[in-house]
């Protein structure tokens, strides 16, 4: 089978590999639509979460299911699947608690083990979810990014007549600004990339703007920042109104600055996320099923396997405009 293998940075390479088998409690998957992810970039760009290389890529996507080992009881040849990600210890208080994003030891696949930008994939049955037949599975590939923006807005704990200002119009910035609109009075995103400023709006995006507002009376409630950056994050804190609410959903490449001093005057209220829970994944399988979240608008672009590389470069080149980038692997060849 066709595999992008990360070799260390900005070294992606498509390979031939063996098709892999599964044991007894295993699936073996067709990937059908797999998406490159931040955190992906973040490998790419800096070597950061991957344990061993050469290391298959890719943590989000969407497939069926083509060989069930002789201990797979709930999914059969043919089923539509989509992949809880996460690996972690299966030990420890968090995970004997089904808080299994707070485990001190949790990575994901794609990172610790071979991930899905491939034609095939091997998990266990555990962590695989059905898609109801009828959901298109290109749009089933964005269950997991939808997850984490789930978790995020429910960090928030938003009310009616709050302003929300969401930092990032990113893919999960983005999917923030859907799953949160029915539950704000305003929404306003902040990016610096004029070419998104029309999807933000289209998603229903209140205001997008491409500074940070300086006037006090333009602060907001709640900031979800996305961006991942030490700017951003200062930002943020500036952004909020006393005894504002900050949520954290951007990956940070290293340590970075901030002004404690705007924490502690405004009395602001952190809170980290981390991925996401099994429940946000069963929630974001429900809403796109049903229709109320489409994310057909954040993809942007759907590439062959073969162009796996092709897309880091696009996605990492300030100029383009891009959102998010399915990976759809060939037919398979062996
Ligand atoms: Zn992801
Ligand atoms: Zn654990």
């Amino acid at each position: 089978m066709l595999a992008a293998r990360y070799y260390g940075i900005k070294d992606i390479r498509i390979e031939k590999l063996p098709k892999p088998t599964c044991n007894s409690k295993e699936v073996l998957i067709k990937v059908a639509y797999a998406g490159i992810c931040g955190s992906d970039l973040h490998i790419y760009r800096k070597g950061m979460f991957v344990s061993s290389v050469p290391e298959i890529m890719g943590h989000e996507f969407s497939g069926v299911v083509e060989e069930v080992g002789a201990g797979v009881t709930g999914l059969q040849p043919g089923d539509h699947v989509v992949g809880d990600p996460r690996v972690s210890c299966g030990d420890c208080r968090w995970c004997r608690q089904e808080k299994v994003n707070l485990c001190p030891d949790l990575g994901f696949i794609g990172e610790v083990c071979p991930g899905c930008f491939a034609e095939y994939l091997v998990l266990n049955e555990e962590r695989l979810l059905k898609v109801p037949p009828g959901v298109e599975l290109f749009k089933a590939a964005l269950v997991e990014p939808l997850a984490v923006a789930l978790h995020a807005v429910g960090k928030a704990n938003l009310s009616p007549l709050e302003a929300l200002g969401i930092i990032g119009a990113g893919p999960v910035g983005l999917l923030t600004l859907l799953v949160a609109r029915p539950f704000v009075k305003q929404i306003l995103v902040i990016d610096r990339v004029p070419a998104r400023f029309e999807l933000a709006r289209r998603l229903g995006a209140d205001r997008v703007i491409q500074m940070l507002p300086k006037n006090p009376s333009e602060q907001v409630d709640v900031v979800v920042e996305a961006a991942g950056t030490g700017a951003t994050l200062r930002g943020a804190l500036k952004w909020l109104k006393p005894g504002g609410r900050l949520v954290m959903a951007g990956l940070y490449e290293g340590s970075v600055p901030v002004e404690p001093n705007d924490i502690l005057e405004k009395e602001l209220k952190i809170d980290g996320t981390n991925a996401y829970e099994r429940l946000d994944l069963e929630k974001a399988i429900s809403l796109i099923a049903s229709g109320q979240v489409d994310v057909r608008p954040l993809i942007s672009h759907i590439l062959t396997l073969e162009s796996a590389a092709e897309g880091f470069l696009m996605l990492t080149s300030p100029d383009i405009d891009v959102v998010k980038i399915l990976l759809a692997p060939a037919p398979a060849v062996d």
